[in-house]
């Protein structure tokens, strides 16, 4: 039994270890582009009057190590898969099921997203997710600042999510790959993405999004959709308002040469 135990470990190290690298790179690589792509906009600040810059080193390392548990999640969720350890075979890897698999997990993380999220907020577990929630003007380096416990509920649905749904592993890579992009992005605390896809009546959101929610706590506890936060009636009011004018900013923007010419 313990030669068993030894086994399976020592087979899942080198996934874990490989997984956790790739993490705290891609952590460290798109958290410099993102800085140095906002150095040369400073209007695009969404909160103006903050610097959550002031907190990176103290998220850097926090994010280190909770990424200990994000990589240790999908590593398991990868490791599942190839030993056959799941409810469900996954699909055969085609254009189709690559395609439709990959919308359904990431419609499918959505709502585990939101629904843990509520969760985190209730008065039994805001303990854990208090410290994400010191970030009140997110950065790129506040993404996976946060509690270890905070990161398992979050992320184990990289973990959990090939038990019963036929997600081959490249596609639940590829949608993880994603997801640190998406949430990076989202925590940058820059606008460059408002548009009318990112408010009523899309379902899609912008950087606005998830600000607001550490800006103001009580809205917006969805990831990649506003779909359950209007649903549910937690959206924050000022979102779609806010979304607009930084549409008006990025037109004002275009037509600067035109008035400099007059
Ligand atoms: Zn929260
Ligand atoms: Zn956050």
């Amino acid at each position: 039994m313990l030669d068993q135990i030894v086994t399976v470990l020592l087979e899942f190290l080198p996934i874990y270890a490989a997984v956790y690298a790739v993490n705290v790179f891609l952590y460290f690589a798109t958290g410099w582009v993102l800085v140095a792509i906002q150095n040369r906009h400073p209007e695009r600040r969404i909160q103006q009057n903050r610097r959550g810059e002031k907190r990176m080193w103290k998220e850097i390392r926090l994010s280190v190590m909770s990424l200990t548990v994000t990589a240790g999640c999908l590593a398991g969720g990868i490791f599942l898969s190839l030993k056959g350890w799941t409810l469900v075979d996954p699909l055969e890897l085609s254009w189709w099921s690559v395609i439709l698999m990959f919308v359904i997990s990431v419609i499918a993380f959505d709502t585990w997203f939101y629904w843990m999220h509520r969760f985190m907020h209730t008065k039994l577990m805001y303990r854990f997710h208090a410290e994400h929630h010191r970030s009140v003007a997110p950065t790129v380096w506040s993404t996976y600042s946060d509690d270890l416990v905070d990161a398992f509920v979050m992320q184990s649905y990289y973990l959990f999510a090939v038990i019963i749904l036929p997600i081959p592993v490249m596609v639940l890579i590829a949608h993880r790959l994603w997801d640190h992009f998406n949430g990076t992005i989202g925590h940058s605390g820059f606008e460059f993405y408002a548009s009318p896809l990112s408010r009523m009546p899309s379902p899609m959101v912008c950087v606005t999004f998830h600000d607001q929610h550490h800006s103001r706590f009580r809205y917006n506890f969805a990831n990649f959709f506003s779909f359950w936060d209007r649903v549910c009636g937690t959206i924050d009011p000022k979102y779609d308002d806010q979304v607009r004018a930084f549409e008006n900013l990025g037109a004002e923007k275009k037509s600067k040469p035109v008035a400099a010419g007059e």
